[in-house]
């Protein structure tokens, strides 16, 4: 039944993207955590993306005399991944999310063959 349901939401993204103009599909990519990666799912790419972030900062200026500002605090309020696209392929719509284990850690969690 799982992959029905994605087959669906493909082809509804697809309709919306032709009729909107935006692909909807990748406002469904999340950062990546310490137990996560991500991975392009058109040419299997893990360690290469262009990214887009929105960032809104809350910031204190502090000018010189001579009127130079200098800001000496930052703390960003918010933060909105607007889009990951594959530095290799320029795909932009399977992004996804996948575990990190396998790859450089030890296997011991994976079980062997
Ligand atoms: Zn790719």
């Amino acid at each position: 039944m799982g992959p029905v349901q994605q087959t669906r939401f493909e082809a509804a993204a697809d309709l919306l993207e032709r009729s909107v103009g935006y692909d909807l599909r990748t406002m469904t990519v999340e950062l990546p955590d310490a137990h996560t990666r991500w991975r392009c799912g058109h040419c299997g790419n893990l360690t290469r993306f262009d990214v887009v972030r929105a960032r809104t900062a809350s910031e204190y200026w502090h000018f010189t005399i001579g009127g130079e500002p200098e800001i000496e605090e930052a703390e960003v309020t918010n933060e909105d991944l607007q889009q990951v696209s594959c530095r290799w392929c320029g795909a932009s719509d399977r992004i996804e999310i996948v575990p990190r284990h396998g790859l450089e850690e030890s296997p011991n969690e994976v079980g062997g063959p």
